[in-house]
């Protein structure tokens, strides 16, 4: 009774009071908190994983319908971490607006989504440690003009909905909460293998615990090859595992037996949550389940997702 007297309070988006409900793939659900933001502003610098250059981002509150974007230093176009503005990039996912571009953005944008923060401006952009960032600068609930809470909506799967390329698939299927599955096969790399993990990373205890230590990792023997071509400049052995085909893992320990796995949710989280508009949940309830998929299948099943969303929106 609480709970639903807390949700009539509140102010819904401007999309969802004209909202009719129609007999499509997926429909909007109130969720049962307000969107939020973080409470205060807070400062990460490092080094980026493929272009080496080192960058400072500033996360700072927004207010509620806002959403994420990001704006880079000395300038003022706002590139909003949505699937629209996704451009084709080699092992990470890359924003565009214009002449403005912000690469390797999924790891933080995992965090954001996993940790619940809905509306953030990310300044001068270029997940533990985002993690630790956004519980530094706290959580709160995020306000408009007027200082109203604003519900947050989710997208809900009504049926099975899927990408595919040769064996690898990113799929949809109706479930009651937030469920992703990953699985990864390097059946010729016998350190990692074949791996499967399963989680409800919209629970920001879970992500945080165990999802976003996981790290990214490399083959060994592919090292040379991306370097070549200009990615993983900043990559070493600090910020990533590797893996030797020959000798397996060349920097442990790892923090989990399936850590491989575990990043390729984060990576999925981050890459979804970019489904996020105007401070709704990127992630639909549903059990996702992928198979050897990387940004450019997640980025494929995202704009379809998009367009049924786009559709439904249309159909007000
Ligand atoms: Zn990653």
């Amino acid at each position: 009774m609480i709970l639903r007297q807390a949700l009539a309070r509140r102010k819904s988006p401007a999309f969802a009071r004209n909202l009719t409900i129609s007999k499509s793939p997926i429909s909007w659900q109130q969720d049962e908190r307000p969107q939020q933001t973080i409470a205060s502003a807070v400062e990460r610098s490092g080094v980026g994983l493929h272009s080496g250059v080192s960058a400072t981002v500033r996360l700072i509150p927004a207010r509620a319908g806002e959403g994420r974007y990001f704006v880079k230093a000395g300038d003022e176009v706002k590139i909003p971490a949505s699937i629209d503005h996704v451009e084709e990039s080699v092992l990470c996912t890359t924003l565009r607006r214009g002449s403005a571009k912000v690469s390797t953005v999924e790891h933080l944008m995992s965090a954001l989504e996993g940790s619940g923060i809905d509306n953030v401006p990310i300044l001068d952009g270029s997940s533990r440690e985002w993690v630790e960032a956004i519980e530094e600068a706290g959580i709160c609930s995020a306000k408009d003009d007027s200082g109203d809470e604003i519900s947050r909506f989710s997208a809900v799967v009504h049926e099975p909905l899927y990408v595919w390329k040769n064996d690898s698939f990113v799929a949809a299927f109706p479930h009651p909460k937030t469920r992703v599955t990953c699985g990864i096969d390097f059946s010729q790399v016998s350190a990692i293998g074949c791996q499967w993990f399963s989680c409800f990373p919209t629970i920001q205890h879970t992500y945080s615990q165990e999802i976003a230590p996981s790290r990214t990792f490399c083959i060994f023997e592919e090292v040379d090859g991306l370097r070549n071509a200009g990615l993983i400049q900043g990559g070493s052995v600090d910020n990533a595992i590797v893996c030797s085909i020959s000798s397996g893992w060349i920097n442990p320990p790892l923090r989990f037996p399936d850590e491989p796995c575990r990043h390729k949710i984060l990576d999925l989280v981050g890459d979804l949550s970019l489904l996020a508009e105007n401070g709704n949940q990127g992630l639909p309830v549903a059990h996702l389940v992928a198979y050897k998929a990387g940004h450019a299948l997640h980025a494929r099943f995202a704009s379809m997702l998009r367009d049924i969303m786009v559709k439904l929106k249309g159909e007000v």
